[in-house]
């Protein structure tokens, strides 16, 4: 099981968004981010078990942020959210290590998807 997620993204309507679409009493304790730095900088704090990571950022931009967070935790577990969900965006994600890219905006099912699929990773991590 999840037990906390770290939501990183500039706008704090989108990260309200996602909070509000996350499944009824889904447990979590959550860390919010409002850029990549910011992220990186809460992931090394926190070590949440599921990050969610916006990728159009001031100061640090999501791919950036994944490329850090991996390079501080190779099993770091990451899905990233974006509206450009163009091929080479995807691909390039997927080479940073992210686990897939779901699209913006979130909804209550592609958020129930990401915590399901995120636990799946984080379990197969986990030691
Ligand atoms: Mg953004």
């Amino acid at each position: 099981m999840l037990k906390s997620l770290l939501i990183v993204d500039d706008s704090p309507v989108a990260r309200m968004i996602i909070k509000k679409c996350l499944p009824a009493e889904h447990g979590l304790q959550i860390y919010e981010a409002g850029n990549g730095q910011e992220g990186v900088e809460q992931y090394r704090t926190h070590n949440p078990d599921l990050t969610l990571m916006d990728l159009t950022m001031p100061i640090m931009n999501g791919f950036e942020a994944v490329e850090h967070i991996r390079g501080l935790d190779p099993e770091a577990v990451i899905i990233v959210s974006t509206a450009d969900i163009q091929e080479k965006v995807i691909q390039r994600v997927k080479d940073l290590g992210a686990l897939y890219t779901m699209k913006k905006p979130p909804s209550k099912k592609s958020l129930t998807e990401a915590l399901e699929r995120g636990a799946e990773a984080f379990a197969q991590v986990q030691k």
